[in-house]
């Protein structure tokens, strides 16, 4: 088999981790424009800095002794194999960058052998770029869970990104769909990587010369949907990850089914907006002060399809509400929907000079029709006044607002 035949096959088997800001587009070229996109093969992270970087994304082989059941890769399934040498994938790798394709490499593997082994093969490939090639691009590599500590620390001096998959959310999911796998190694992996990483950075605050470890930090990939495991489940889970391992992402897949598939998955796959639904959860639980228990109920396990996560908050608080946009604090801010929290900064330092009517949230850009139930302004009160949030208290407001804008509300 050629290598271009092997990069065909192993960046298509590629293309079902998420673990990197996106992959699996794939776009025509209409004959009019310029260029199209394949499903495979390029994704695109981001640095440290911030800066967006496409990627080379392989796997060294879709061999995998495992038998994940959602897995396409697993050992029983009928698929063509192929698997590259770690020397294959460096000179494809300097090949690509030299050509000005990609800007760095994010580099899995099914698990050929052992944890350790395929880990000692992943970590060849990092360190000869990294020592033999004085690669300065990006490099992701897959912590293999179950590798040993040796070998996972080793990975972090040549890798700014290491991801060790929970792959589903419970470990009775696991015990259900993953056989091999086990939550406690999984995370005692994730672990390892935090500890290395706090030591590192600990040394580099005393000596900044001192070696980076995963300086982008780690991320996760958990498929959803395999399982009829809860969005309140998965969201526990999520925050526990995050807590406890300092993540930087948790990337999450909808499980699609895939042609002759074991008989205890779904036939249907997990619809999209769930997945969605999901991240919008995610980035309010880390940027907007939002805790997982809150966005679900026990009663109702679910996130809605229909409605975003902070709006559905909105409406099951009316007490809460409305928030004064000129007095409330931050957390109260971010709870609004509409508002996100780059304008609830800019709110914050705005309101510091100049009190704010509804023209100025038009200024940046926020949808005023979808905020008008929840916030007052100068210029604004609700029309239903719910009862009046603790953190602003009516006769505080009454002071500052000019009659006009009472218009018989109150
Ligand atoms: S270990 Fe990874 S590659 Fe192997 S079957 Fe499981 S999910 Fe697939």
């Amino acid at each position: 088999m050629n290598i271009q035949q092997k990069v065909e096959i192993l960046a298509d088997a590629a293309k079902y981790d998420a673990s990197c800001a996106s992959s699996g587009a794939k776009r025509s070229g209409n004959g009019k424009g310029v260029g199209h996109s394949d499903g495979m093969g390029i994704c695109h992270s981001y640095t440290p800095d911030g800066r967006c970087v496409s990627l080379l994304k392989i796997l060294l082989t879709n061999f995998c002794t495992y038998d994940c059941v959602f897995c396409v890769n697993r050992i029983s399934s009928d698929i063509q194999r192929a698997r590259f040498t770690p020397d294959e994938v460096v000179k494809l790798t300097l090949d690509f960058y030299k050509r000005n394709y990609i800007e760095g490499l994010f580099l899995s593997s099914g698990i050929i052998q052992s944890p350790d082994y395929t880990m000692e093969q992943l970590l060849h490939v990092a360190k000869t770029l990294r020592t033999m090639h004085h690669f300065g691009g990006y490099i992701h590599l897959k912590a293999i869970p179950g590798a040993s500590e040796r070998l996972i620390e080793q990975a972090g001096l040549f890798a700014d990104r290491l991801s060790a998959n929970i792959e589903l959310p419970t470990q009775q999911d696991l015990v259900q769909l993953a056989p091999e796998k086990k939550t406690t190694i999984i995370e005692s992996t994730m672990n390892n990587i935090a500890l290395r990483k706090e030591e590192a950075d600990e040394d580099r605050r005393k000596l900044p010369s001192a070696p980076k470890f995963a300086a982008a930090g780690q991320s996760t990939q958990m498929v959803v949907g395999a399982t009829p495991t809860t969005d309140r489940e998965i969201l526990k889970t999520a925050t526990h990850l995050y807590g406890q391992y300092k993540l930087r992402r948790i990337y999450y897949t909808g499980f699609s089914p895939y042609p002759a598939a074991d008989a205890r998955l779904p036939l249907k796959p997990a619809p999209l907006i769930r997945e969605h639904r999901l991240y919008q959860s995610d980035w309010l639980m880390r940027f907007y002060g939002f805790t997982a228990a809150e966005l679900t109920s026990e009663e109702d396990p679910s996130l809605s399809l229909t409605e975003d996560p902070k709006t559905t908050w909105a409406k099951s608080h009316p007490e809460f509400f409305p928030v004064d946009v000129n007095a409330a604090p931050r957390e109260s801010l971010l709870r609004v929907p509409g508002i996100g929290y780059r304008n609830v900064e800019r709110i914050l330092s705005i309101r510091k000079y100049h009190r704010l009517l509804l023209d100025d949230l038009k200024k940046l850009h926020v949808r005023v029709k979808n905020v008008l139930p929840y916030l007052i302004t100068i210029d604004h009160i609700p029309r239903q006044q719910p009862v009046v949030n603790q953190a602003q208290p009516i006769t505080q407001l009454d002071l500052f607002a000019p009659l006009s804008a009472f218009s018989g509300s109150l």
